[in-house]
């Protein structure tokens, strides 16, 4: 695979970016059953997270350098008659992320279009992974995961452009695909980009097992991994900022191969990654160390990206006004 031309992000070529982030998490029940998840649990097994809980732990985090409330949930299959109570729930979570100062970004699955349209007014930015477009692996992988239709998540990034929502979005390596399959995901997420202008981050989150997941599979890792880097910023637009997970990255030199290559973000940042909750965060300051040690400067950014500001609601462009500069 060709190293692509340097054409991207060159005035902060030396420059890493995080963000300072804590996850909430109102329910882990979900009703899909991804093989490789390390987070669900059945559905009504799982006491959703009160609001009361969530003031308490949202209060303490007000001491710490936190600026990201990443609200990441369960699904609620959208025919349960307990879908609108969830529902109501995330965006109650985001409000009162706003209202003690912090910028919320939800990922919680596909969405409906009013959905989406009702908590873009308390969302700085939302989510959602395309994963891969291949069909192949609702025979495999997510024979059990009704909401990951590709072309369900590939309509989740055409809502997100109509609503003009700053969106970021991924792929997760190493389930099975094939690099055509890579190539046709990043294709399509290019595509949408280019209709609507939306796509802040594409994450490529590289497989890694865990202790609680139905099926194991090898970890996705070094050349294998590089080669998703080179391939994703051939195919995708230069404004797009390629983002990975530095947890799911073991070794501190493959890390750096990760930079190299043409990451340069490392997402959100807190004590849990929520989704593969046995890999720890390396510590900020091991990071800041290590990233020196090739000259690179690690800067902390907001949940959404500068030149999305105009894009956002009164309420949260003043929200966002606070963290500028
Ligand atoms: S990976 Fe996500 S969608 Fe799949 S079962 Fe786990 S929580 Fe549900």
């Amino acid at each position: 695979m060709d190293t692509p031309e340097l054409s991207y992000n060159t005035s902060m070529e030396r420059t890493v970016t995080y963000s300072p982030a804590y996850t909430l998490v109102p329910t882990y029940e979900c009703f899909n059953r991804c093989t490789y998840c390390n987070f669900r649990r059945d559905p009504g097994a799982d006491e959703w997270m009160s609001l009361a809980t969530a003031r308490d732990v949202l209060e303490r985090l007000q001491a710490e350098e936190v600026i990201e409330i990443l609200i990441l949930s369960g699904e609620v299959h959208p025919h349960s008659p307990r879908r609108a109570a969830w529902f109501q729930h995330i965006y109650h979570l985001c409000e009162l992320a706003l209202e003690l100062g912090f910028l919320p970004h939800t990922n919680v699955g596909p969405l409906s279009y009013a959905e989406m349209e009702k908590l873009r007014e308390v969302n700085v930015s939302m989510g959602l992974m395309v994963e891969q477009v291949t069909p192949k692996l609702l025979e495999t992988v997510h024979a059990h995961a009704p909401s990951k239709r590709p072309d369900l998540r590939l309509q989740q990034l055409d809502f997100a452009g109509e609503l003009k929502i700053p969106f970021t979005t991924g792929l997760l390596l190493g389930l099975g695909e094939t690099t055509q399959d890579w190539a046709d995901s990043l294709s399509a997420i290019a595509q949408a980009h280019h209709k609507w202008h939306h796509i802040q981050e594409v994450i490529l989150q590289p497989h890694q097992p865990g202790h609680s997941q139905a099926e194991t599979r090898p970890a996705c890792q070094g050349p294998t991994l590089l080669q998703a880097i080179h391939l994703a910023r051939k195919i995708l637009p230069a404004d797009i900022t390629l983002q990975i997970p530095p947890n799911l990255v073991l070794q501190d030199l493959a890390l750096l191969d990760c930079l190299r290559a043409g990451a340069r973000d490392l997402g959100g940042i807190g004590p849990i990654d929520e989704v593969n909750p046995h890999y720890d965060h390396r510590h900020r300051n091991a990071l800041i160390e290590l990233l020196q040690t090739q000259g690179w400067t690690l800067r902390r950014r907001l949940p959404v990206y500068e030149k999305y500001d105009a894009w956002l609601p009164n309420k949260l462009k003043t929200a966002v006004k606070k963290w500028r500069g």
